[in-house]
């Protein structure tokens, strides 16, 4: 069994950034900027903006974290939104998912122009991707997508079973991993919460991309020897033998899979990881006006 390590790929994509960054500020290019607004306090969401303004300092380029309060209105959102649209100095941004009940999630990443959108949920750039244009692809699946090729995994003919049918997660990784390209052109079966006989699909896998936000879902149990196993899950399952009272569980029970897998994602240390690095190379496009001229 190989252990496909985030954190290392992760190093090794964001090194590669920083040397570009270097070079497109030495021919001229500005500083990437990235922006990111925070509504609330929830406890994942500031873990999770952290690890992006971190990487930022670490390739070089420069952030911003704006903070607003929880009680913030979509109208008032939208108008911060409008405001990042139309400064220059900001190459791209994220709002941070989940947003509170009363603020429309869609409208949101609607009002996010296609050429800032970083973080690849804007219907232009799905439809983009979806159709093999030039677009930002939503991090985690990108993330994926550069572990399999890290890791020179041949994927071309496989089965590819994804769980879960999330649009930021399982929709377009389902999509990428059909596509004609090196590290997908797989055959694809995706999988949600009314799939029946799901173990069915899961024994037949040549490689298993798991989806769902529910602890430790898939067993040894459920996947063929030899199978490739990409964990997405990332859960606070409450530990009392941590400082901070939980852990970070994944959606495969990485011992009974690992027994069993030539390839497995841990958590932590995997699949998150490389989720923030592929953010880093969507912003760095960006910049660079790769994607759109
Ligand atoms: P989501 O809640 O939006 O979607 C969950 C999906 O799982 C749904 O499509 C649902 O149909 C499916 N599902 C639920 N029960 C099922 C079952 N019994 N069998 C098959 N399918 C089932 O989730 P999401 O936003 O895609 O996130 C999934 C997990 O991935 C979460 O733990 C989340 O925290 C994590 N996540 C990790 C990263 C990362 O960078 N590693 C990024 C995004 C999300």
């Amino acid at each position: 069994m190989i252990l496909i390590d985030g954190k290392k790929t992760s190093a090794e994509v964001k090194a590669e950034i920083k040397k570009d960054v270097e070079a497109f500020v030495e021919q001229g290019g500005k500083i990437p900027h990235l922006a990111a607004i925070l509504v609330g306090n929830d406890g994942a969401s500031e873990t999770y903006v952290a690890s992006k303004v971190r990487s930022c300092n670490e390739v070089g380029f420069n952030s911003t974290l704006e903070r607003m309060p929880s009680k913030t209105t979509e109208e008032e959102l939208l108008l911060k939104i409008n405001e990042f649209n139309n400064n220059d100095d900001i190459d791209g941004f994220i709002v941070q998912l989940p947003l509170p009940k009363h603020i429309d999630e869609q409208k949101v990443t609607t009002a996010i122009l296609p050429q800032k959108d970083v973080d690849g949920f804007h219907p232009v750039n799905v439809g983009r991707m979806a159709l093999g244009q030039p677009a930002y692809i939503s991090a985690t699946p990108y993330g994926i997508v550069q572990m399999l090729e890290k890791y020179n995994i041949d994927t071309t003919g496989k089965h590819c079973v994804v769980i879960g049918r999330s649009n930021i997660v399982g929709s377009p990784m389902s999509i990428l991993m059909a596509k004609n390209t090196k590290h997908a052109n797989c055959t694809v079966t995706l999988t949600h919460s009314r799939t029946q006989n799901l173990e069915e699909f899961t024994k037949s896998a040549d490689i298993v991309i798991v989806a769902l936000g529910n602890p430790a879902f898939l067993t040894g149990e459920m996947i063929k020897e030899g199978a490739i196993v990409i964990d997405v899950g990332i859960t606070r399952v409450p530990d009392d033998s941590k400082k901070s009272g939980f852990r970070i569980q994944g959606d495969a029970e990485f011992d009974s899979c690992a027994e069993k897998a030539s390839y497995i994602t841990p958590v932590p240390g995997g699949v998150g990881l490389m989720t923030v690095a592929s953010l880093m190379k969507n912003t760095l496009a960006a910049a660079k006006k790769e994607i759109y001229s």
